[in-house]
């Protein structure tokens, strides 16, 4: 019996842990892949905007904490593959045939990025499809590329490739950007980017790489053909609570219902980080919310002793 088990070990899961730990909490965090970190591992821009740290990616912003958790005394078992979750029992069930037992659970599995579902965008993973602007642009310098979302993310991603590529072709589904007023004024002042709103990419197509994509623009009106060498989607991010199934309770879009204390719609159980945060994942807010989950329960045990 563990007195808290967190699941997913990103920046969440482990500001729970690390907060868990120095409050003499019996601590096991579960992790699915081979590594911790989890979307540090996807960020290849600087991360500039937590207060005191600057680092150069996601990676290193890892590394900054790494030492901390080395020597912190909670559990750590990585490549570990949950089968199913009671959250009212407080059971968990592995792969591995054990079951485990605990009397907070934590949630901290965080999000995946959304796909576009075109036909392409999976058989050209790695033949045009670009993962990062930030990572990738060398590769796609001097190559016409096409962007596809109104968010931050798209945005950013957009300008980071204007810098290398002759021409951007953004295309959003709406009228208006979503991205903040600092990126789209940034955006509008370059006149390599296009932007497309109101149009939808439908198809990428090409041979052994991408070599066109095809926009739709208004209903009716026949799509057209645009020559690229490489395509970007960011489109957002679903949340990853396949596991819990109708157990707590949700927003329309699956991310979990948490109150001010990190607490979700099932007592002693919950959720930090991206996962429950959909209006503002930030790196910050996910360090917080696992400081705030652990003193909660924390408090809730001392309590009950
Ligand atoms: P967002 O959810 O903010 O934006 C997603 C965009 O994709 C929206 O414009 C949305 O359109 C569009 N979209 C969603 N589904 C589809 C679909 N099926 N087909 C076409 N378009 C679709 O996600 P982001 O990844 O941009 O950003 C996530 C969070 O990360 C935000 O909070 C953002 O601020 C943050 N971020 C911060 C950065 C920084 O600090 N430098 C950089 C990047 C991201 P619609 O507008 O119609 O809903």
């Amino acid at each position: 019996m563990h007195d808290v088990i967190i699941i997913g070990a990103g920046p969440a899961g482990l500001s729970t842990a690390f907060w868990c730990d120095e409050l003499g909490l019996d601590t096991l965090v579960l992790e699915q892949s081979d590594r911790i970190g989890g979307q540090l591992h996807r960020v290849y821009n600087p991360i500039e905007n937590y207060l005191g740290v600057k680092t150069r990616n996601g990676v290193e912003f890892l590394e900054r904490f790494a030492g901390d958790i080395e020597s912190a005394e909670f559990d750590l078992w990585t490549q570990t593959e949950i089968t199913s979750v009671d959250l009212k029992a407080k059971r968990i069930s592995l792969a591995s045939g054990e079951s485990l037992q605990s009397i907070a659970i934590v949630i901290a599995s965080g999000v995946r990025p959304r796909e576009l579902g075109v036909p392409g965008e999976k058989e050209f993973a790695g033949k045009g499809m670009i993962e990062s602007g930030a990572r990738d642009r060398e590769q796609f310098a001097g190559h016409d590329v096409c962007v596809v979302g109104g968010g931050d993310a798209a945005v950013e991603n957009a300008l980071l490739l204007a810098e290398v590529c002759p021409t951007v072709t953004l295309v959003h589904r709406r009228k208006k950007l979503r991205a903040r007023r600092e990126f789209v004024e940034r955006l509008q002042a370059l006149h390599c980017i296009t932007v497309f709103t109101e149009s939808v990419l439908t198809r990428i197509m090409g041979d052994e790489t991408v070599q066109a994509v095809e926009i739709s623009r208004k209903a009716g009106i026949k799509p057209f053909q645009l020559a690229v060498r490489g395509v970007l989607i960011r489109i957002g991010v679903e949340p990853n609570t396949q596991l819990f199934g109708e157990q707590l309770e949700t927003d329309e879009k699956g991310f979990i219902t948490v109150s001010g204390t990190q607490e979700t719609s099932v007592p002693m159980v919950f959720a930090v980080g991206d996962v429950s945060n959909p209006l503002a994942p930030t790196l910050s807010g996910a360090a917080g919310a696992g400081a705030t989950a652990a003193k909660v329960i924390a408090t809730r045990l001392n309590a009950g002793k």
